[in-house]
């Protein structure tokens, strides 16, 4: 508006002053010449006198007015006639007035603004002068002035109201966004921005709530791997310990809790994990810095801690904490305990296999060579030797056929045969055959069944075997001219319990809980001599609890021994699949 204002002020300054002196041109010398016409006025009357009511005749023309005078001025200078006379009489010595006076024309713009003038030199007698004082002009430029400001105003004060609201459309989705972002940044994902708009911010608002779903939907899922990453963590069977750089605990499953019980304190860190498992004297990098480097993953095995055996596996993580990452150190700790039980039993039954086997053979060796190397030897002490590969023959042949039965026992590959029986027949019979062996021995052999024992569902067979191995530890371990007792009663109406007293040498309380181990004796000595291996009562059991049976042992040493089987009247075999 300024701008547009300073334009039009000097054009219209411009106009007006161009005007002014083309107007005066045409009247006085082009078109008019009044000039001329004034000359030859003067030429009749050099005082000037009769040159006014010409000059009036003109004054339409001229332009004069109250802001216009004209003035009549002899050849000094001095004032003749005009307009105004006040005026007249204290003209001001312009350039075009002096231009006059000196007897050339005085028609030039003026350098100052202030005002036009128009000199006319007549024949040298005489100066026609013409004053615009453009008072006119100047109130013109200020009404326009004033035009000019109060459009700058109004526009000023429109564009301040319009920049407001205008603003405002802006700003105020701007400031739901900021204040959306911030809800976002809490974790709040539950303020959606109004879309108002379809411009670049209502299109910045839409894309913002599209972002906002789908950095919900990825931090949901995340966090539904997270927690299901954290169920199975908890719920491994094996420890998980992750410790930061420095030592702390990062992460700690149930199981590392439980392993380390009481020990796991507030305090519990990676020297005390160290310290407990007894890994922090180790050569291993490990005991060096709280946090090693592992550039592969590293075992100890077979640590011992409380009775039980681990092995831990140690690797290096990467963890965040305080916006860096940082290397921590994460352990997995096994719980092999079983598994070892399990190794152990296997080498000690590999080496007792053996070991039984060797003993016979080493016998038998034995006497087929002095039978070989003796050709002359005594009938006699032939025979005994020849007894002896037999005894020790028979001896093997039990021992692998005791074997057998456990392996099939083991693989459930035994193949039962459920009937229903007689029990107390059954029993009867079981008695009569070790009786030939009981009557060796002078011991007596009393059976006392329930006359209501009732019928059975089991494998004859191998129910009887268990009574056979049974009675004839009994008649084994007891002084010859003992008292051995069988009796059978029905328990209730599921089960009948099947006991064999003894009144012999009995079995140590130590020994007792391990007596139904394969290969377990009580003496090795005690047992070579009744040929005992060792096998008997472990098949027993395995028989009894595969019916869905009991076995248990009672002994006092030196007074004898009991040994109780409950057996359910309908045997429930845990391998019934492979019933015949
Ligand atoms: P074995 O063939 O050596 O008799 P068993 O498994 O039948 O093997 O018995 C294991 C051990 O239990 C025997 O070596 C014996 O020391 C002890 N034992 C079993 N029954 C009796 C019993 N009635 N009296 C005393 N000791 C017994």
């Amino acid at each position: 508006m300024t701008f547009s204002g300073v334009i039009l002020i000097n054009s219209v300054t411009n106009y007006y002053r161009r005007d002014f002196y083309s107007g005066l041109d045409s009247v006085l010398k082009t078109n008019d010449r009044l000039e001329s016409e004034l000359e030859k006025a003067l030429v009749t009357d050099p005082t000037g006198g009769s040159l006014k009511p010409i000059l009036e005749s003109y004054y339409g023309k001229l332009g004069i007015d109250d802001y216009r005078n004209c003035y009549l001025l002899d050849k000094f200078g001095n004032y003749i006639d005009g307009t105004d006379d006040e005026l007249g009489n204290k003209l001001p010595k312009t350039e075009n007035l002096i231009a006059a006076l000196n007897g050339s024309d005085g028609t030039l713009l003026p350098g100052s603004s202030e005002y036009c003038d128009y000199a006319v030199n007549l024949s040298g007698e005489a100066v026609l002068y013409i004053k615009d004082s453009m008072d006119e002009m100047k109130s013109f430029i200020s009404i326009l002035l004033n035009i000019v400001l109060q459009s700058m105003l109004v526009s000023l004060l429109f564009a301040v109201v319009l920049s407001f609201f205008l603003s405002r459309t802006i700003t105020l989705p701007i400031s739901k966004l900021t204040e959306s972002a911030k809800h976002l940044r809490e974790g709040d994902f539950d303020h959606d921005i109004e879309v108002l708009s379809e411009d670049e911010i209502g299109m910045l608002s839409a894309t913002f709530n599209e972002m906002k779903t789908a950095l919900k939907n990825t931090l949901d899922a995340a966090s539904n791997e997270r927690s299901k990453l954290e169920t199975v963590f908890t719920y491994l069977r094996d420890g998980v310990i992750a410790f930061t750089e420095d030592g702390r605990v990062l992460h700690v499953n149930r199981a590392a809790v439980d392993l380390f019980g009481k020990a796991y304190d507030k305090k519990f860190n990676l020297t005390s994990f160290m310290r407990l498992l007894k890994l922090d004297g180790s050569s291993k990098d490990k005991s060096k810095s709280p946090v090693p480097h592992f550039s592969e993953s590293l075992v100890e095995s077979d640590i011992m801690y409380e009775g039980k055996v681990l092995d831990i596996n140690f690797g290096n993580i990467t963890y965040s904490e305080n916006n860096t990452n940082h290397e921590g150190i994460i352990t997995v700790i096994h719980d092999i305990t079983g598994r070892y039980e399990l190794e152990k039993a296997r080498r000690e039954f590999v080496a007792n296999v053996s070991h039984e086997m060797r003993t016979p053979l080493t016998s038998i060796r034995g006497a087929a060579e002095s039978i070989l190397e003796n050709r002359d030897m005594h009938e006699d002490i032939r025979k005994m030797f020849l007894d002896m590969i037999l005894t020790e023959s028979d001896r093997m042949t039990h021992i692998v056929s005791d074997l057998l039965t456990l392996s099939r026992l083991d693989n459930k590959k035994t193949r039962w045969k459920i009937t229903r029986y007689d029990l107390a027949e059954s029993i009867k019979h079981v008695t009569d055959v070790i009786g030939v062996e009981a009557r060796a021995h002078r011991h007596i052999l009393e059976l006392e069944t329930d006359k209501s024992l009732p019928e059975i569902s089991a494998d004859r067979e191998r129910i009887e075997q268990v009574l056979i191995n049974i009675l004839s530890n009994a008649v084994k371990y007891t002084p010859d001219g003992g008292h051995i007792k069988v009796s059978a009663h029905a328990e209730s109406d599921s089960n009948v319990v099947i006991s064999v007293s003894d009144n012999g040498i009995g079995i140590p309380p130590d020994d007792l809980d391990h007596i139904f181990e394969r290969f377990y004796r009580v003496e090795k000595s005690r047992t070579s001599e009744t040929g005992g291996t060792g096998l008997g009562l472990a098949i027993a059991k395995e028989i009894v609890s595969a019916h869905g049976g009991e076995i248990s042992i009672d002994s006092t040493l030196g007074k004898g021994s009991t040994v109780t089987i409950k057996l359910p009247l309908v045997a429930w075999l845990s391998d019934s699949a492979d019933n015949a």
